[in-house]
């Protein structure tokens, strides 16, 4: 920051203190002031928020953030993915930029923090940054990746797998919802409702990437633990299995004759929880679907199609225990023919130790309780850290509810996780 950066413990200290400035600037109730206006662009009755990826309610909520990124004169553009970015521009504007966000759209019966945290977060580092009077050296970009949850158009994580290559555009432009809407429509009408924005390229050089989030789970509050540093995220397996067998009348045919998918599932699932399940609740096995057909109460079952969602934190493990799933599936299946397909498999990630370390010294200095934690959920962060380092930063949801129209967060720990995030910004744009 400054114009040039002399390398003496003075200009270090003062330096220092420019950053202890902008984590002092943080206002936790501006910061939570827009957490209940971004609530009102999809509430439910309940109190929880439904705002799809494309929808009006996501439209609105960018015509928001942008509303607020003008009030701090930071520069806005879009990508052909549909994300969203912000940027407080950096005194060395041809080096690549340290790039922090999340989510704004969220699951039907979803809350108020799950995503819109990165984002605001985001924002209130940078108007901390601006009322310090700090100019970093790189650019800081905030980010709103277009279709996180998944939810109307899957799969998830949408925008930031194509903004790093994982997934190309034409492979997400034809995904449609389930009343055939295409995300390229939905994209076009978001263009249409905002302002006319530059283009910035897909796959453009970013230095660094930090996430905020609600922890989703218990553990931060159950250790009364204010900053929570991500180690990693969990890797995922999911598969689909289909069980064919025969249809036949229930009263007058032969047990012997039958070929009952629904019997051979029970027996297949019996057989796949065995083999996953441990005694110390490590691994991650559920069957989330279970589809019946023809499911009608007097004939035998024809066939049988459920999902597996499998997670564990190490790649090994979780590989080797997917490797068995389709094995344990054609033993267990009698009589019914049985077909296994793997729908994705993401390994399990550990983010770079320097960012971790960061994140925790920063955490520290500002005498928050902090401690290490996996990431059992998904986040935006998977792709980016395949690209440049990453790292995230949790803070404690009320219960661990996510996903929820309950959802709960304090004002006092959405500041905290913001002081940490523009200290961790500011040091790696220095
Ligand atoms: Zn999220």
């Amino acid at each position: 920051m400054g114009q040039a950066r002399p390398p003496s413990a003075a200009w270090a200290n003062h330096e220092d203190r420019m950053i202890l400035q902008a984590a002092h600037l943080i206002d936790a109730q501006r910061l939570w002031a827009r957490h209940m206006q971004l609530a009102k662009f999809g509430a439910t009755p309940a109190g929880g928020v439904d705002r799809q990826a494309l929808s009006a309610q996501d439209i609105a909520a960018q015509q928001t953030l942008l509303r607020w990124g003008a009030e701090l004169d930071l520069v806005t553009a879009r990508d052909e993915a549909g994300n969203l970015f912000l940027r407080l521009p950096g005194h060395e504007p041809d080096t690549a930029p340290v790039m922090t966000g999340s989510h704004l759209d969220s699951q039907p019966t979803g809350g108020k923090f799950d995503g819109v945290y990165g984002v605001l977060a985001g924002l209130e580092a940078m108007q901390a940054i601006r009322a310090a009077g700090i100019v970093p050296r790189r650019s800081i970009d905030l980010v709103a990746w277009m279709n996180e949850e998944g939810s109307r158009f899957a799969p998830g994580m949408m925008g930031s797998s194509v903004f790093c290559g994982a997934s190309t555009l034409e492979s997400i432009l034809s995904v449609r919802d389930c009343h055939g809407i295409s995300v390229r429509q939905g994209l076009e009408e978001v263009r249409a409702a905002l302002p006319e924005l530059p283009l910035w390229p897909l796959q453009r050089p970013v230095h660094a990437y930090v996430e905020a989030h609600i922890e989703q789970g218990p553990i931060l509050e159950r250790e009364s633990c204010s900053i929570g540093v991500v180690t990693g995220i969990q890797g995922k397996r999911t598969f689909s299995v289909v069980l064919q067998g025969a249809e036949a009348h229930a009263g007058t045919s032969r047990r012997a004759d039958r070929k009952d998918a629904l019997m051979a599932a029970l027996q297949v699932v019996q057989a796949l929880a065995a083999h996953c399940i441990d005694e110390q609740d490590i691994v991650k096995f559920t069957v989330g679907r279970f589809q019946v057909r023809p499911n009608a109460p007097s004939v035998v079952p024809a066939q049988v199609e459920f999902s597996i969602d499998l997670r564990h934190p190490d790649s090994l493990v979780l590989q080797s225990l997917g490797d068995q799933i389709e094995p344990l599936c054609v033993q267990n299946a009698g009589r019914c023919s049985v077909v296994v397909r793997e729908l994705s498999n993401a390994k399990s990630l550990e983010f770079p130790q320097a960012i971790r370390s960061l994140i925790a010294q920063n955490a520290q200095a500002q005498a928050f309780t902090c401690m290490d934690i996996l990431s059992s959920a998904g986040h935006d962060a998977r792709y980016m850290h395949a690209v440049c380092d990453s790292g995230m930063i949790f803070i404690p949801c009320a219960g661990g509810i996510s996903h929820h129209e309950a959802e709960s967060a304090t004002e006092v720990d959405l500041a905290r996780g913001a002081r940490v995030l523009v200290e961790t910004l500011l040091q790696l744009a220095a």
